[in-house]
């Protein structure tokens, strides 16, 4: 007979007490506690004097939340900052030790999975493409025996949280992957709540941008900003939009869906259904494509001839920036940002394509929406999906 309480499995029960007791969850923090903790957790080493500026508590209060914070090892001391014979001021960091992350970046193209410590810092790293799991197994018991053997390969199998970040529309409930739109097999996959009975921990998941977004501010360049936007372009395009410190999730949690607006409608068709989406012009297969049907060398792929400087992959990467830019620059009319994030492997290996893209967009947004406007590289290069995930996932475990 399984035991009830209030509705929740006695079984259930011990376990999350055993946790509480165990690892010393954020469950038993007062709010201020934990928002201190969110503001170390945020920070590169952070003093009391300036955790009392940022909070407005008390250095008493203060005093108090740090040594609760440091008997229950969520933080720690690290050195001494000052000038002259002044008090010198500690500074105070998140405990790495205390957690271990697994990120999982879904793509149409590739799937990461990331394990990292409880400071986001990547310790273990595997990549699959996407078509890896098409096979005749069940799509998720495949993900997750390569999981578990992900976690074998880095000597522990114990995971406190994962975070899933993927390139299509998840549902409202954010336990369930909606659709992909550039891949099949995908729709309808009750994702979170299957990794989480598999890895008996909490499962967090969310559209890829969106945690993006969460990663430039918490780690990122994004970090005291409140409206900004970050995009990532490599076989797709996602977006992450925060407005006034909020991520836009819109009515059915579809905000956001750059990649399938559209920009031109002579592109041809999308694998979504619609015609000249923003993914029809600007990704990393159709440049490739444009390339193969222009008059270049081709022998070599668009990225060796752009390093060569071919004519013909140079205007195709104008030609692709000035589309994302234009894209972009009605972003900046209708959300006025205050920075634009983009990274992703087309930035990354057609540098092009971004310069074209950050001059169209400020030659096309209206003036007084570009006022102060940063549109600059975002921060975590190649892995700014699995920081995503493993932002999510830290993000939602600790706060
Ligand atoms: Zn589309």
């Amino acid at each position: 007979m399984l035991l009830c309480v209030d509705g929740v499995p006695a079984y259930d029960i011990i376990q999350i007490i055993n946790y509480i007791v165990l690892k010393g969850s954020t469950m038993t923090l007062n709010p201020s506690e934990r928002e201190v903790l969110r503001l170390i957790y945020g920070s590169d080493g952070i003093s009391r004097k300036a955790l009392a500026e940022m909070s407005g508590l008390s250095q008493a209060s203060l005093t108090k939340i740090t040594k609760t914070l440091t008997e229950q090892e969520q933080i720690e001391e690290g050195e001494r900052i000052g000038k002259g014979l002044g008090r010198k001021e500690v500074l105070l960091y998140a405990n790495p030790r205390k957690y271990r992350y697994l990120g999982i970046d879904i793509g149409s193209f590739s799937i990461r999975l990331a394990v990292s410590d409880n400071g986001l810092n990547i310790t273990h790293r595997k990549q699959f493409q996407t078509a890896h799991f098409s096979g005749e197994e069940p799509l998720l018991d495949h993900l997750t025996q390569e999981i578990a053997a992900f976690l074998e390969e880095t000597g522990s199998s114990a995971i406190d949280a994962i975070g899933i970040g993927v390139s299509g529309i998840v549902d409202a409930g954010l336990r369930r992957i909606v659709n992909i739109p550039n891949v099949t097999g995908w729709d309808n996959l009750h994702i979170a709540d299957h990794l989480s009975a598999a890895f008996q921990c909490p499962v967090y998941l969310d559209e890829g941008g969106r945690t993006m977004a969460l990663a430039e501010k918490m780690k990122g360049k994004a970090r005291g900003s409140k409206d900004f936007v970050v995009v990532h372009i490599g076989f797709g395009i996602v977006a992450g939009i925060m407005i006034n410190g909020s991520l836009l999730r819109g009515y059915h949690n579809v905000g956001g869906l750059l990649g399938h607006t559209t920009v031109d409608e002579s592109a041809g068709r999308c694998r979504c259904g619609n015609y000249g989406c923003l993914e029809n012009v600007v990704t990393f297969p159709i440049l490739e494509a444009a390339y193969r049907q222009g008059q270049g060398d081709k022998s070599i792929s668009i990225v060796e001839a752009y390093a060569l400087g071919d004519k013909v992959a140079i205007d195709i990467c104008l030609n692709a920036g000035k589309a994302l830019g234009i894209a972009l620059s009605n972003l900046v009319n209708l959300f006025n940002p205050e920075a634009v994030y983009i990274g992703g492997a087309v930035a990354e290996q057609l540098p092009l394509v971004l310069e074209e893209t950050k001059r169209t967009i400020l030659l096309r947004a209206n003036r007084f929406a570009t006022v102060g406007l940063r549109p600059e590289v975002s921060s975590f290069g190649n892995n700014e999906g699995l920081m995503g995930s493993l932002t999510l996932a830290a993000s939602s475990f600790l706060f």
